[in-house]
C-alpha cells in the first residue's frame, strides 16, 4: 500500500478513539443517540479540535453542525464533507464518527499546510442520522435538502415524550455562541466517508469502495384489525383473529415478495400484538415492512404487491397498509466518483465500485448538489453493534482519499 498522504493518520485515529469515549458502553461500543448529552459532549470536543485549526463553527435550525475552513472565494457555494456523530443505543465507534473525523482531519490538514481552498470547505455532522431515538433517521440532512419541513421534524417525539423541537432547543442552548446558517444553504458538492456495513470489500480484499449509489427502499406500516375474545369459549369460525391474519400475510409476503430475485431484501422487523395476552384472541397487530432493491422498476413492482397481498389474506380481519418511506435508488455524481477513483489510483489503493445497501445522509444531499461516498471495510461487515471495528490503516486510507478527492482542495488528483 502506498504511504498515506495529506493527513495525519495517527492524529485521526487518536481523535476517533477519544470521540468513542463519549457515550462509551461497557462492551466497547457507543451509545450516543441523537441530541443526547453524549452528542452535545461530542460536539464540544469536535468543535474544539476544529477551532484549534482556525475553523469556525455554526449550526442551523435542524441541529446540523458546520465547521468551516474559509476559502479564497467566500461567496461561492461551499464543499461539504462529513457524516454523523449520533449512534445506535448499542452502536459502534465508526458508524458516522469515522466520516466526520476523516473529514475534519482532511480539512484541518489542509489548514495546517496553509493552503487556502478555492472555496469554503465545511465539515458537517448531520442531526439524527440513526433514527433510533427519533424516527425516522436522516432528519438533519433531509431538512437541509428540503425534504420535510422543520416544524414536522420538531413535532416528532421519542419514547419518553420529548420532542425533537425540545431536544433541538436544548442543543442550541448548550452552544449559545454558535451562529445559525440558513437551513439548506447552497452547496457545491458533498462527499461522505463511511464504513461499508457489509462484507463486499473484505471479501474482495479491497480497501476503498467507490460508491456508485444507494439502493432504493420502501417501508410500510400495516395494521390488522380483528376482534378480541375469550380463548376458551369463542368458536373458531366466529373469530376475527388478528395474529392468524398476520401469519397468513407474513407467509405470503415472504413467499411472493421476498423471493422476487436474488437482490430483493424483505424484512418484517417489528410486530406489535394487542392485547398480547395468552388467553385472549388477538384484536390488533401492527407490523413494519422494510423492502429494498437496487433496481427501481423491481422495487416499485414489489412495493405494489405488498398492499395487494395484505388485502388478499386479511379477511375476516380488516387491514390498512400505510406507505412510510419511498426512496428510489440513486446514482452518485459521475464526476465526483471519477475524482475518488483517481485519488484511489494516485495512492495505489485496492478499490472497487460498490452499491450501498444501507441508507446514508448522502442520499438526501444528492438531491440538492453533486454527491458521492467513499466506503472503507469494517470487520465481518458488522455494524450497528458494539464490536463494530475498522482497521486504523483503512480509516487513514479512506481519509486520505477524501482529502484528495474533495473538489475544494488546491491539490486535486493528478489528472484533474
Ligand atoms: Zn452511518
Amino acid at each position: 500500500m502506498a504511504p498515506v498522504s495529506l493527513i495525519d493518520a495517527g492524529r485521526l485515529w487518536t481523535r476517533l478513539m477519544a470521540l468513542a469515549e463519549i457515550g462509551a458502553t461497557a462492551a466497547g461500543g457507543v451509545n450516543r443517540q441523537a441530541l443526547s448529552d453524549g452528542e452535545i459532549a461530542a460536539w464540544r470536543r469536535v468543535i474544539a479540535w476544529a477551532q484549534e485549526a482556525g475553523l469556525t463553527a455554526a449550526t442551523d435550525s435542524a441541529g446540523n453542525l458546520f465547521l468551516t475552513l474559509a476559502g479564497r472565494d467566500r461567496v461561492a457555494p461551499p464543499v461539504l464533507v462529513g457524516s454523523h456523530l449520533d449512534s445506535q443505543p448499542t452502536g459502534g465507534k465508526f458508524d458516522g464518527a469515522a466520516g466526520v473525523m476523516a473529514a475534519l482531519e482532511a480539512v484541518v490538514s489542509l489548514a495546517e499546510r496553509n493552503e487556502t481552498p478555492v472555496r469554503d470547505v465545511i465539515v458537517v455532522a448531520w442531526m439524527n442520522e440513526k433514527g433510533s431515538r427519533f424516527a425516522p433517521g436522516m432528519m438533519g440532512s433531509e431538512a437541509f435538502a428540503g425534504g420535510r419541513g422543520i416544524e414536522v421534524i420538531r413535532a416528532v417525539q421519542d419514547a419518553s415524550g420529548t420532542s425533537v423541537g425540545e431536544a433541538l432547543d436544548r442543543l442550541h442552548a448548550a452552544f449559545p455562541e454558535l451562529p445559525r446558517k440558513p437551513l439548506g444553504f447552497a452547496a457545491a458538492a458533498y462527499l461522505e466517508l463511511h464504513i461499508e456495513q457489509g462484507q463486499l470489500l473484505e471479501a474482495a480484499d479491497r480497501v476503498i469502495g467507490v460508491v456508485t449509489g444507494i439502493q432504493g427502499k420502501k417501508t410500510f406500516q400495516v395494521v390488522v384489525k380483528g376482534d378480541e375474545g375469550h380463548a376458551g369459549t369463542l368458536p373458531q369460525p366466529e373469530r376475527r383473529d388478528a395474529v392468524a391474519a398476520f401469519a397468513r400475510m407474513a407467509a405470503a409476503l415472504h413467499a411472493e415478495v421476498g423471493t422476487i430475485d436474488a437482490e430483493i431484501k424483505f424484512t418484517v422487523g417489528r410486530v406489535t400484538v394487542e392485547p398480547n395476552a395468552p388467553s385472549v384472541v388477538p384484536a390488533r397487530v401492527t407490523f413494519s415492512i422494510d423492502l429494498r432493491h437496487p433496481d427501481n422498476v423491481v422495487l416499485d413492482a414489489a412495493g405494489a404487491r405488498v398492499a395487494a397481498l395484505c388485502h388478499r389474506h386479511a379477511p375476516p380481519c380488516a387491514v390498512t397498509v400505510t406507505p412510510l418511506v419511498d426512496a428510489p435508488s440513486n446514482d452518485f455524481d459521475s464526476r465526483l466518483r471519477e475524482r475518488i477513483a483517481r485519488a484511489v489510483h494516485d495512492q495505489s489503493l485496492p478499490a472497487m465500485a460498490i452499491l450501498s445497501a444501507a441508507g446514508h445522509d448522502a442520499r438526501h444531499l444528492a438531491k440538492v448538489c453533486p454527491a458521492a461516498m467513499i466506503f472503507i471495510p469494517c470487520r465481518d461487515g458488522a455494524s450497528h453493534v458494539e464490536h463494530e471495528w475498522a482497521e486504523p490503516e483503512h480509516v487513514a486510507a479512506g481519509a486520505s482519499v477524501l482529502a484528495r478527492a474533495a473538489p475544494a482542495s488546491r491539490r486535486p488528483p493528478s489528472a484533474a
